[in-house]
């Protein structure tokens, strides 16, 4: 059995921002730390790719450049049952391709002295010796502490923490060369999102997002939902969306992402979740800012655990319930039931009547000028006295 500091299970955004946290932190531990990766870096990950500025800072404070190709987003459109709302601003996102961006991320933590043994697969996790015994195909590993980085379907939310978690929902996409005939967005560097078919009971939104793929320039279009969606639903409004580049239907991936929700656990004695095993963004199904955002709390977490001796992690829980990134969640939440429920027309001709609170919403959904941050009397005073609010540019 190998003893560790650490065991990470996962290397997606949410285990390497933990790994990379703690590289920073406490070159000690990172270095007794060990990131188990099922499969090899680089790896797909079916992800529409869009890293939103709030991730983009997150990075920085990591200290990874973005140095993976990737396609800038200047504009976003989107329909909307009754109207169109357009936005123009600098840096609104950059999309990627999973494979290059998660390896980026992975590369740079093994770089920075933590292990990372890919292609094994974590079979079983069980309390143990006052910490957690880890078993893979290959070996068995021991560690006061696991982090369950492992995505949706984690296998450390299962075994150690439960099943208290917001509702899973789905997302279909593909990738689509782009005809400039067929669709514009490519160029004029604008990602779309369609809400019309909330109307039709669908809880969520096509999108289209331009990206490059291989040097190629692409879309990415797809369908994100909330239960209760059927594959049916979700291929046949995939189908509408490709209609909307001039693409038809080919190969589609589909993927599940798990959401938040106010009373989400994402704590036991000796396991932490990050990212998708604790619950992402209901609302749009944004993952990959709140996996990095995950992963600093959680580094910060262990470090303190270790300090104190206590292992039981109710203080990360409480961080991330009362702290900013479970207030932001909540509200995301409630934005989710309100343009997905039942009085959605009236919530969306709001949406669609201030283009003041459309680039507040923004700024504060992109965490621009920390707007996550700040409370709803700040974004009232901003919407109401003139020269308040003066968003700045998106990317760091
Ligand atoms: C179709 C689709 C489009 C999306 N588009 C966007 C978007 O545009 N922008 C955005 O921010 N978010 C998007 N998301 C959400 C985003 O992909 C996730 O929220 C994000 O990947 C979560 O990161 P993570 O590190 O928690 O998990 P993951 O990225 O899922 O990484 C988990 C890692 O754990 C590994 N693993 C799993 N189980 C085990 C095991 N038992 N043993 C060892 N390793 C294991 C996996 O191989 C993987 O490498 C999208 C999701 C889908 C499905």
């Amino acid at each position: 059995m190998e003893r560790c500091d650490v065991v990470i299970v996962g290397s997606g955004p949410g285990g390497a921002a933990t790994a990379l946290r703690l590289a920073a932190r406490d070159p000690a531990v990172a270095a007794r730390t060990v990131v188990l990766e099922k499969a090899h870096h680089p790896r797909d990950k079916t992800c529409a790719g869009g890293v939103i500025p709030k991730a983009l800072h997150l990075l920085a404070e990591l200290g990874v450049a973005l140095t993976t190709p990737h396609a800038r987003v200047d504009r976003g459109r989107a329909a909307l049952p009754g109207g169109q709302v357009d936005v123009a601003s600098d840096d609104l996102c950059r999309v990627v391709r999973r494979r290059e961006f998660d390896a980026l991320l992975a590369w740079t933590a093994r770089d920075r002295g933590v292990a990372l043994h890919e292609d094994e697969h974590v079979l079983h996790v069980a309390r143990e010796e006052g910490g957690v015994r880890i078993e893979t195909e290959r070996r068995c590993y021991w560690a006061p502490v696991v982090v369950g980085a492992d995505g949706s379907g984690s296998v450390v939310r299962r075994a150690l923490v439960g099943a208290r978690s917001g509702p899973v929902a789905r997302a279909v996409m593909c990738d689509v060369p782009v005809d400039p005939r067929g669709w514009d967005g490519y160029a004029e560097r604008r990602y779309e999102f369609d809400f019309t078919a909330c109307a039709t009971g669908l809880r969520g939104y096509r999108w289209v997002f331009p990206c490059m793929i291989d040097g190629v320039p692409h879309a990415n279009v797809g369908v994100y939902a909330l239960p209760p969606v059927d594959g049916t639903r979700l291929q046949a409004e995939l189908v509408q969306a490709l209609a909307g580049v001039g693409a038809e239907a080919r190969s589609w991936k589909a993927f599940p992402i798990r959401t938040y929700a106010t009373g989400t656990a994402v704590a036991a004695p000796h396991a932490l979740l990050v990212g998708d095993a604790a619950g992402v963004d209901p609302l749009m199904g944004e993952g990959i800012s709140f996996a990095l955002e995950y992963g600093v709390l959680a580094a910060d977490a262990i470090l303190a655990a270790r300090a104190t001796g206590d292992w039981s992690f109710r203080s990360y829980a409480r961080t991330v319930a009362r702290g900013p990134i479970g207030r932001k969640l909540r509200r995301l939440g409630l934005a989710a039931r309100l343009f997905y429920g039942r009085h959605q027309r009236l919530w969306f001709r709001l949406a669609a009547a201030s283009p003041r609170a459309q680039t507040l919403g923004l700024a504060w959904y992109n965490g621009i000028d920390d707007w996550d941050r700040r409370g709803p009397l700040a974004a009232i005073g901003a919407l109401l006295v003139p020269g308040r609010f003066r968003p700045t540019a998106g990317a760091p």
